[in-house]
């Protein structure tokens, strides 16, 4: 098991083999110009090139939409892949070997790592296998019913469709390939009889492959389209390289519709008949969670996209408990949620084949946010629409209202304040009543206020302007030091309190210890750094002029840095002296206070 040590070291080796220059230009057009390199944005719509790539820093930055980061954060985004993944990407290209990180020795991991490529390998095959099937003279009947379906042969080859003639053909031809029978039960394709015989346990049905983010084939989803079965849809069992909860079905499409730059939402729907009916209908954009309930994974794969979703449930599902839960996860992994109602409890893919493309389309500019959407379920449910009689209608008014507020409760006070307005005109409560419900009894989150420094749409400058002139002084400093300016070397960087400029000044004694140029880039890859990313934004954005004004920027930084430092300290001690009983103590206290005091007029 590699140590935190040797883990580091690697990460510094992997960064240093793979220039950020040479590493995006493989991906996108980078031209040179001034004293870096741009490029047009792979993360917003840019019209001009406002990706920054630096060399010496090894780092880039969009001062558009903000993002930035080393190489390995570069190929998280753009490939929306795991950081493991993005570094077993750059440790390919530059010939290193990864080391183990996941605990236990080296032998075990490699061995679980062949193991998942022997699964990747069997499934690949199972997935050849099936689709040959369909196309051969035994899958006459599934292709029949996929036409009668709607489903054409692009789409049928685009997902790799199959067809399971039979239990044991494909124990065969797997058998044939040269796959051993654990490793194919392991796969989760085949299941095995108490007397060792191995069968596929979707025969007889159509098979549509799972393809995970990364474009390996993971599982098998299998339909019956002829007689009877108790179960219409079957999928593969949780195996080593597939857990339902955890996988999206055609996520991998939407990933290759985010790389084309054409992805502007995901649509997630259930089942994936209707990812494959809306497909066909140009919505290559959906994914399927096959089941209603969505986990967190799944909602981080999706994050890994884009913060857009529509939800596109049958008309029964959509306001289910379970669902609404669901619901919250995505909202909680900080994705936009909109639900799509389907028009007379249509599914999507009927609608899409009944009505066409235009009536989906239609459907999703309708959509709602997911706050409206429940407060209309609420609505419903509460069945004012309904009732007759005054004392029934104000009974339903009153248990809508209850329920509202509870939809409001975990909101911003601002989104709050626009809802309330709309119970108080469904109701014809009062609003100072409906106020006091929500803001009494529980704990409601207070909002989030510190969206000042937002800098999403901010330029470079605006970053540091709200700053105070400290917080300004400071992120000069550090940034001179990362950039390895002349007049930077072998400063020592005042101490601070602040947890993010500590954890840089941390990093900047490190390097000085071992003797090693700091490197911008390496900030990226350090424990905890991801809860700083506005900071370090504000550090990418700090300008550099002619070196002599730099220079003389920097001294001035420092000294009132310094300066900052004294009077704090005198300030600490001086209250430590009036508070102490002891007079010895006294006494050593203000021995120190006078040094300090010393050390003040000294400097201005
Ligand atoms: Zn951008």
């Amino acid at each position: 098991m590699a140590n935190d040590a040797v883990w580091n070291r690697f990460i510094s080796e992997l960064l240093d083999k793979n220039d950020i220059v040479d590493v995006i230009s493989s991906y996108i057009d980078v031209k040179p110009k001034g004293r870096g390199y741009w490029a047009l944005c792979p993360f917003h719509n840019d019209r001009n090139p406002s990706l920054s790539i630096n060399r010496e820093g090894q780092y880039f930055h969009c001062f558009v939409c903000g993002v930035g980061g080393n190489a390995i954060r570069f190929i998280m985004k753009y490939e929306s892949c795991s950081f493991m993944e993005a570094v077993e990407t750059l440790a390919k290209r530059a010939g290193l070997e990864v080391p183990d990180r996941s605990g236990g020795d080296d032998a075990a991991y490699e061995r679980k790592k062949k193991e998942r490529q022997i699964h990747y390998d069997v499934c690949r095959e199972a997935a050849r296998f099936y689709h040959a099937s369909l196309m051969s003279e035994k899958g006459l009947a599934a292709r029949k019913y996929l036409e009668n379906r709607g489903i054409g042969l692009s789409a049928v080859r685009r997902f790799g469709m199959g067809y399971s003639p039979d239990w044991d053909s494909l124990n065969f031809y797997l058998k044939d390939k040269g796959f051993k029978t654990e490793d194919i039960h392991r796969a989760g394709v085949l299941n095995v009889t108490k007397n060792d015989r191995a069968y596929d346990p979707l025969s007889g049905r159509i098979i549509v492959p799972i393809v995970n983010m990364a474009g390996n084939v993971v599982a098998f989803g299998g339909r019956i389209f002829n007689g009877e079965d108790a179960a219409k849809y079957k999928n593969t069992v949780v195996t080593d390289i597939f857990d339902k909860s955890k996988n999206l079905f055609a996520i991998n499409l939407a990933k290759k519709c985010k790389q084309e730059g054409r992805l502007k939402y995901v649509i997630i729907v259930e089942g994936y008949m209707d990812a494959i009916s809306l497909y066909q209908a140009g919505f290559d954009m959906t994914v399927a969670s096959m089941g209603t309930a969505l986990t967190s994974e799944q909602a981080r794969l999706v994050s890994r996209l884009t913060k857009d979703v529509y939800i596109c449930y049958d008309g029964d599902k959509a306001g289910q408990a379970a669902t609404l839960r669901g619901l919250d996860i995505l909202k909680k992994e900080g994705l936009n949620v909109r639900v799509m109602s389907m028009p007379d409890e249509m599914d999507p893919d009927d609608l899409v084949r009944k009505r066409g493309a235009e009536a989906f389309e239609k459907a999703l500019e309708a959509a709602v946010p997911l706050t409206d959407y429940k407060l209309e379920c609420a609505w419903r449910e509460s069945g004012a629409d309904k009732v007759n009689g005054e004392e029934k209608k104000r009974e339903a008014f009153r248990t809508f209202a209850k329920n509202a507020i509870a939809v409001l409760k975990p909101l911003d006070s601002v989104e709050q304040d626009s809802y309330l307005g709309l119970i108080r005109d469904r109701t014809g409560l009062s609003y100072d009543m409906l106020k006091r419900e929500l803001v009494g009894g529980s704990s409601t989150e207070t909002a989030d206020d510190s969206g000042v420094l937002d800098g999403r749409n901010a330029v470079a400058d605006n970053l540091l302007n709200f700053l105070t002139a400290e917080d300004r002084a400071m992120y000069f400093v550090l940034a001179s030091c990362l950039m390895r300016k002349d007049y930077a070397a072998g400063c020592a960087v005042p101490q601070t309190d602040n947890p993010f400029f500590r954890m840089v000044a941390d990093y900047l004694a490190e390097c000085k210890s071992l003797g090693k140029q700091p490197v911008f880039g390496e900030l990226y890859a350090l424990e905890g750094i991801d809860a700083f990313s506005e900071e370090l934004k504000r550090l990418v954005s700090v300008q550099f002029n002619d070196a002599d004004s730099d220079a003389e920027y920097f001294a001035d930084c420092l000294s009132e840095l310094n300066k900052i430092r004294l009077r704090s300290q005198i300030k600490a001690l001086s209250e430590a002296y009036e508070a102490e009983k002891d007079q010895a103590r006294k006494t050593s206290i203000l021995v120190e206070l006078s040094a300090l005091t010393r050390q003040k007029t000294d400097n201005n």
